[in-house]
């Protein structure tokens, strides 16, 4: 079989029983209709460093680490023998193991602004929370947010919307990124009832170029909740253990009131973070949420290695390193091929659209169905990720698979006028 006759049959078959018992199959961002369907896998069997294997046996170098959380690799020896070593103790429990402590304690040690710390399973979750101790503290009503940023499926941010009603949006006001004269703006509009502002720390939306933040931007965020007396909470789900460990707001030189964490930060384990300032901790006691399985002691070992790793491999440097290295070589494929190309977003978190595509992703899709028939998983309208387990060979190995892709683009879509 030639690597561009790669078929799916037993993931094909799967697929099908899939729908039969599962609404849509594949729900959710894992969803086909989100990849190339028919080109691309449905199914992962098993995954290691940065290679995955497709339920027909085909091996993929990977660049969406899990939508993010594995920043280490998949399989990390060090995080999956502190895993095994939790696990032979207690996972789920009555109570919380004494490592959820030590957690805290390292997380409020690095964190940027934070004082304090509290665990729940998903992103969802967190920015959720966040929301609400920025109400209880404030006593205020409004949350702005960034016009069409995801921050999660909760009723006041689902971006669908089908199926939650508006009326669980009619606390959010919204302003669009890089605008902070709209910020202030709202401010003027509701005087005294914006309890927060929630943004993330640089603009990743699927299906669009990602857009850094404009020249103070984040800064304006900052003094305009400062002087308005509301909570400034940074949407790290995403983002968060790739620029700084710190956080990314502190990587563009801004402290947040709040952070909310998850995807990285516990190398693939289940895990989020809420974490606040001291002004903030009597409102985080006040408010009640809580999940049984929020403080799993499995999940907590994982991220306790996992941070104490990126630390010792200089992790946050290895991934701009060969996410430049990455960024790099697809823009000489691309412009070898006669292919105009944006590459935005952070080396370590990169993300490759067309010119000519002008935002329709036909020329992505294409780009991203050969690659994967050449061993290279780039998503064609999602940022893309590196971790620290991408090692040189890797990323030239997935520029081989590009430089066919880019052929393959120029050949069906015709190459940019110059
Ligand atoms: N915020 C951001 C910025 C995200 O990228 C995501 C997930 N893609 C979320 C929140 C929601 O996280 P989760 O999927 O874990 O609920």
């Amino acid at each position: 079989m030639t690597r561009s006759d790669w078929q799916h049959p037993i993931g094909d078959e799967l697929y099908e029983r899939a729908k039969r018992v599962i609404p849509g199959g594949i729900y959710g961002h894992q969803s086909p209709v989100y990849l190339v369907d028919g080109a691309f896998p449905r199914f992962l069997c098993e995954a290691e460093g940065c290679r995955v294997r497709d339920a027909d046996g085909h091996e993929y170098v990977d660049f969406l680490c899990s939508y993010g959380p594995m920043v280490l690799g998949y399989r990390d020896a060090v995080v999956e023998a502190a895993a095994e070593r939790q696990r032979r103790l207690c996972d789920s429990g009555n109570l919380p193991a004494p490592n959820m402590v030590e957690l805290a304690e390292k997380l409020v040690s690095i964190t940027a602004g934070a004082d304090w710390a509290m665990f729940a399973k998903n992103g969802s979750d967190v920015c959720t929370w966040a929301l609400a101790v920025a109400r209880r503290a404030t006593r205020r009503d409004l949350v702005a947010m960034v016009e069409g940023t995801y921050h999660g499926v909760h009723g006041w941010c689902n971006p669908a919307r089908r199926g939650f009603p508006d009326g669980e949006r009619s606390g959010i006001v919204t302003f669009p990124w890089n605008d902070a004269g709209a910020l202030e703006e709202l401010f003027r509009k509701y005087d005294g009832r914006i309890a927060g502002v929630i943004a993330t720390p640089f603009r990743h939306e699927a299906r669009h170029d990602s857009v850094m933040p404009g020249e103070g931007f984040l800064q304006a965020i900052r003094e305009l909740s400062t002087r308005h007396s509301a909570v400034m909470i940074s949407d790290d789900v995403r983002a968060g253990f790739r620029l700084s460990l710190a956080g990314s707001m502190h990587h563009f030189g801004v402290t947040p009131d709040m952070t909310v964490y998850s995807k990285a930060i516990a190398n693939g384990y289940p895990l989020s973070v809420m974490l606040g300032s001291d002004a903030l901790r009597k409102a985080a006691e006040d408010v009640f949420v809580t999940g049984t399985f929020f403080t799993q002691a499995v999940p907590i070992a994982a991220a306790i290695a996992t941070i104490g790793e990126i630390e010792k491999r200089s992790a946050i440097e290895h991934m701009d390193r060969v996410g430049r290295r990455l960024c790099g070589g697809l823009t000489a494929r691309a412009r070898a091929a006669g292919l105009a190309v944006t590459i935005s977003g952070p080396p370590s978190i990169p993300f490759l659209s067309f010119v000519a595509d002008e935002g329709r992703l036909e020329r992505s899709r294409t780009f991203a169905a050969v690659a994967a028939s050449h061993g290279a998983f780039f998503h064609p309208a999602h940022n893309w990720f590196v971790s620290a387990a991408h090692q040189d060979a890797d990323i030239d190995f997935a520029l081989d698979a590009a430089e066919a892709a880019m052929a393959a683009v120029a050949r069906e879509h015709g190459k940019d006028a110059r």
